[in-house]
């Protein structure tokens, strides 16, 4: 028998309405296309307001599957097998689609109305020759155990399926501009640039790096985190930056105390930077409130102040376990733990400031020579576009 396995994509229908549908459906043809990129056979097209992969090696159905089951913007799959419109096709897939055990219905779509049967009688006869094959089985019209779905096209092609997988939901990403994730080697900042390309925001990325306070081992950290959520942000070019420099001025020439919110803002100039260089509108960090000393109402206030971009925290009423359960699911988390020190650790002073105040932090910065350091480390700053394991 001559059937084809394909993979039928859903989208959420949601916030696909309206003029901006066209914008929606390309962006995520496209991430769906450079999901499946190295798979050089399989080709991914709209049909039918969804979208079929096809043309693959059943044996990598699997991985297929869970590579697009991660692009944001997919609401569910089905893996299915097409076949010729002919009754004797038809009811010998859908026989090798049934399970052996429990309660079935059969669903049947007829938009081809050519077909010599209705769509109650297609599902009675379909219903009647499972049952034939397996008579333990049940019918359920209204709590199945599972359901055989038979599509029948215009095209004379039918599509059998049986199992409804869920898939990342969200937004496509790129549909809702871009912007700079502050990704440290930590738990939380992976889990944020996460959860913002869930709502369509395309990445890049910062890290900042203290060599030769802090190993290679640190930086390595960041790019593999990065690596890790690019099956759901898409590659993303990183910026290294080296900020011991920056550190030491600081440790030097202001008071302990405001180490931490002197860094955050001065990591804040430089992502304005980036910002504006690369077309970038907003910066995204891993902060929770209350959750660290630097992560209070007043110092993000103070931070806020420098910045040139919204801000944004999705994390930022999270508790650290609600945190931890999407590393988990992500699986950032191992990584997360590797026991590197960032480089905030460095330098950290026994009683940091928990409640700045701008004017006496506007005070200590003035010390520096701040437009030096910064162009001093964006002059040392490399890049490197990160790609998912594969
Ligand atoms: P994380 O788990 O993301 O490291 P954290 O709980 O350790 O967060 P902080 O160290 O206060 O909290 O950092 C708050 C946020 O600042 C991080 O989530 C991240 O977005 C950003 N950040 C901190 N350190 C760095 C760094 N070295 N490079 C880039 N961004 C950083
Ligand atoms: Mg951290």
């Amino acid at each position: 028998m001559n059937e084809e396995h394909v993979l039928l994509l859903r989208y959420s229908e949601i916030h696909l309405k309206g003029k901006n549908r066209g914008f929606f459906e390309r962006a995520l043809l496209e991430n769906l296309r450079r999901a499946v990129s190295d798979f050089p056979s399989v080709t991914v097209r709209r049909s039918h307001s969804r979208y079929l992969a096809e043309g693959y090696d059943p044996a990598d159905e699997e991985a297929l599957s869970d590579r697009l089951r991660k692009v944001f913007g997919l609401h569910s799959l089905s893996p299915a097998i097409v076949v010729e419109s002919d009754l004797e096709m038809i009811s010998e897939t859908a026989v090798g689609l049934a399970k052996r055990r429990g309660s079935f219905r059969v669903n049947v779509n007829r938009a081809d109305k050519t077909f010599p049967m209705t769509s109650i009688e297609l599902a009675t006869e379909l219903g009647g020759r499972i049952l034939d094959a397996y008579p333990e089985l049940s019918v359920d019209l209204h709590r199945p155990a599972f359901k055989i779905c038979v599509d029948l096209r215009e095209d004379g092609r039918t599509y059998l399926f049986r199992d409804v997988l869920p898939c990342a939901g969200g937004m496509p990403v790129g549909t809702a501009g871009k912007g700079l994730l502050m990704l440290s080697g930590g738990i939380d900042s992976p889990v944020a640039g996460y959860m913002m390309a869930k709502r369509g925001l395309k990445l890049k990325a910062v890290h900042f790096f203290s060599p030769p306070y802090t190993s290679e081992f640190a930086r390595q950290k960041a790019e593999d985190l990065a690596a890790r959520i690019a099956p759901y942000v898409g590659a993303t070019e990183v910026f290294f930056v080296p900020f011991a420099r920056i550190q030491e001025a600081i440790h030097t020439h202001c008071n302990e105390t405001f180490m931490v919110i002197i860094m955050r803002r001065i990591m804040m100039r430089i992502c304005n930077r980036l910002c504006a260089e690369h077309g970038l509108g907003a910066v995204v960090t891993g902060e929770s409130l209350g959750q660290v000393a630097s992560q209070t109402l007043e110092s993000m206030t103070v931070t806020n102040a420098i910045a040139e971009v919204p801000v944004l925290r999705p994390l930022v009423g999270f508790d650290k376990e609600e945190i931890i359960d999407v590393a988990r699911k992500i699986d950032t988390f191992e990584i997360s733990i590797r026991p590197y020190d960032d480089c905030c650790t460095v330098f950290l002073p026994d009683n940091p400031q928990i409640h700045p105040k701008l004017e006496k932090v506007l005070r200590e910065e003035a010390r520096l020579d701040l437009d030096a350091l910064i162009e001093d480390a964006l002059s040392r700053t490399e890049s490197k576009t990160v790609c998912a394991e594969r």
